[in-house]
This record gives C-alpha cells, structure tokens and sequence, in this order.
C-alpha cells in the first residue's frame, strides 16, 4: 500500500528510513535478542543508544561542552512551567520577558505568571499595517530593535517557529544587540528543531518537542548553558530540575527510552542526508516551491507577511470559504492528508517538514491547480 503524503502539524511524518530500519530491529536490536522498549535503561545496549544519539545531535547542531543535551518528559507545555522554575531562581526578584509572536508562546507567558512576574517585550496580538497592507494578529513579528527586554530578567522567551501562526523567526535575536547581555535567550524551536543549522551560541537554551521534526512523542529534547543550570526554585519537582537530570546523563529516572532510540535514528538518517545544512537547502527548495504557487493565485490566500513565513507550516485559506470541506475531502481521496488548519485559525495548513519531500509538495501543489481549475 502506497503511504499518503502526510502534512500534520505534529506528531507527524518520519523519514520511511526511519521506520523501515525500526521495524527491522523491531524483535532484536543488533544482535541483543530483545527489542530496545523490552532494555534496560541501565544496560550496556541502552546506554550505547542514548550516548550515541546525544553525540549525533551535538554534532548535527554543533553544539559546544559549554551546552547540555538533555532527553526529557512532558512535552514542550511542560517546559513553559520546567524552564521558569529552573531558571527564575537565578535573578533575586523571579521575572522573565516573553516576546508573543502566536499562540505557542501566549501559553509560555501565561505559565510563566504562575512562577514569577512574565512581563512582554514585544507582542504581535494586534494587527498592524506593513508597507500599506493590513496584517491580523500572529501573522507578522515586531522588529528586534523594538523590543523592551529588562536588564534584570531572568530570561528572554522565543518561539521561533510558531506552528500554528506559521510565523518563523530565522535570525534568532543577540542579547547584546538588544542591550541585555547578561539575559539569557530561551527557545521554543518545537516545530523547527534540526530543519537547519541553528544559531545555539545565541541562545542560553533551546527545547523542542520531538514529535514535529526529530522523532515520536513523548521525547522533548533541551539544550542548555551549564552555567544556567543549578539554580531551580525550590518547588521544582526533582525529575524535572535540569541539576538532576544532567548529573544523571538523562536517567535520573526511566527516559522515553523508545522515543530517544527513534530520534537517534532520525539523527543518523539527518547526518546521511548531508547534515542541517543540506537538509536546510531542501527545505529552502520547498517552501518556495509552495509559496510561488500560492503567489500567483487567485484562488487562495496566505495570511502570514511574507518576511518571517514559516519554512515548516503554512497556513493558507481558500477565498471562498464555502468550498473548505469539499477541498479536505478531495485532498483525502488524493492520498493528501492532514491538511486542516488549527481549528483556532481555520483554513488550511500544509506542515512541510523534513521528512516531508519535494515530491510531496508538488503532490499538493497538483492538487491546489487541479482544484482551482474545478472550482475557480
Ligand atoms: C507542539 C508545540 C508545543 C506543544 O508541544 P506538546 O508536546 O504538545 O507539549 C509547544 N510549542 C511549539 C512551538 C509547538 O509546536
């Protein structure tokens, strides 16, 4: 049976390489006579698989000694309570400033409240006026040299991919530049992570859920300055102090040992690719692809300024709304899946990440021509 084009927000397509090569070792990893969920976390085998896949990750990101890797629990929405309560205690009064740039990062601020004062340095809630053209809320990104970051802060909060806005921030902003060198830059690159190469060394640290790039749920990946860590509120809970869990090289407790072999390969299958940087080219390649369609119709509409559209996800809408069922059904019938917007957004949206080829795209882009024709 031939596998849909799959174009889910998250979790979402994996490189059938990835699969392929899982469901071979699916009863005896390398000769170990057990599947690697039945393995001990503390075994030789495990242990193997972990460092390994921590190892490509570092070397596929290029990340220094000066970073932890950590593989944690929880999810990118536990981080926006994970991050405040092991970074706040770090400043004497706990505040942290969050840029909004979409919905992701409204829920990173309003967690935040929970722990400390969450104050925002810049928002795109509202809609504005760019070179004449009016743009809806989460759908364009303040200027950097606009934000109000607090010298004091305890960290500075990004999103830089918003998954369901599609607005992404490619140039991650340098704390020095906007007068707070001694702030911390925190990402949220869920929905972006390891699409390419990445300005680490901006940043005091980076999560990302695994489900939307890297590999299955369950596994959130966090890369942080060991000179961040170590200074956790006293209610953070011990599984999830970052002291603890890098002490413990990832197995302070039971890791999602699965999801992190899986990710592993998907790192291998990134290195094989030719790395971050050509899988960025790809990437490049097809969302350009995507959105020169989408330019030069009519038909349908993009809702995000073409300066930070996301590489990722891209929202659309049909003009006439009326005709948004019809295209879902016939997208399904095509093998073109998943290609609902969030329902907080409505229309369309089409998640390209990098499991996803050029040929899928085109796919879609067939499908869009073919449906415009019918129903333009
Ligand atoms: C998906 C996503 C989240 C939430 O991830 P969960 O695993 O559901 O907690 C947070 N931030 C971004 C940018 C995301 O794409």
């Amino acid at each position: 049976m031939a596998r849909p084009w799959n174009f889910s927000a998250g979790p979402s397509a994996m490189p059938e390489p990835v699969l392929a090569q899982a469901a071979a070792e699916m009863l005896d990893w390398q000769g170990s006579g057990m599947s690697v969920m039945e393995m001990s976390h503390r075994g030789e085998h495990f242990i193997q698989i972990c460092s390994q896949a921590e190892a490509d990750l570092r070397e596929l990101l290029a990340v220094s000694d000066d970073y932890a890797v950590l593989f944690m629990q929880g999810g990118a929405t536990a981080e926006n309570a994970i991050v405040p309560m092991n970074l706040l205690g770090r400043v004497s009064q706990p505040k942290a400033d969050f840029v909004i740039s979409g919905i992701w990062a409204t829920k990173s601020h309003q967690e935040c409240q929970r722990y400390g004062d969450a104050q925002i340095a810049a928002t795109n809630a509202v809609a504005t006026t760019i070179d004449g053209v009016h743009q809806a809320p989460f759908t364009w990104l303040p200027k950097a040299d606009t934000w109000r970051v607090r010298k004091d802060a305890a960290y500075l909060h990004l999103c830089s991919n918003e998954t369901i806005g599609g607005v992404e921030t490619v140039d991650w902003p340098d704390m020095q530049a906007l007068g707070a060198p001694d702030v911390p830059l925190v990402v949220d690159a869920s929905s972006h992570f390891l699409s390419r190469p990445m300005q680490i060394n901006r940043a005091g640290m980076i999560f990302a859920g695994a489900q939307k790039n890297a590999g299955p749920a369950g596994l959130t990946m966090v890369i942080v300055r060991r000179e961040l860590i170590g200074h956790a509120l006293a209610i953070c809970p011990s599984a999830f102090d970052y002291k603890n869990v890098d002490a413990q090289h990832s197995m302070y407790n039971t890791p999602p040992t699965y999801a992190i072999y899986i990710a592993g390969l998907v790192f291998k299958w990134l290195k094989q690719q030719g790395g971050l940087a050509a899988i960025e080219q790809r990437n490049i390649v097809k969302a350009r692809t995507l959105y020169d369609y989408f330019d030069q119709s009519a038909f349908y509409t993009l809702p995000v300024h073409p300066s930070v559209r996301s590489r990722m996800n891209v929202p659309f809408f049909l003009c006439n709304t009326s005709l948004d069922s019809a295209f879902l059904k016939g997208a399904q019938e095509r093998g073109l899946m998943q290609l609902k917007g969030h329902k907080s957004v409505g229309g369309m949206r089409a998640s390209i990440y990098n499991a996803m080829p050029l040929e899928g795209v085109e796919a879609l882009i067939d499908y869009l021509k073919d449906f415009e024709r019918t129903h333009g």
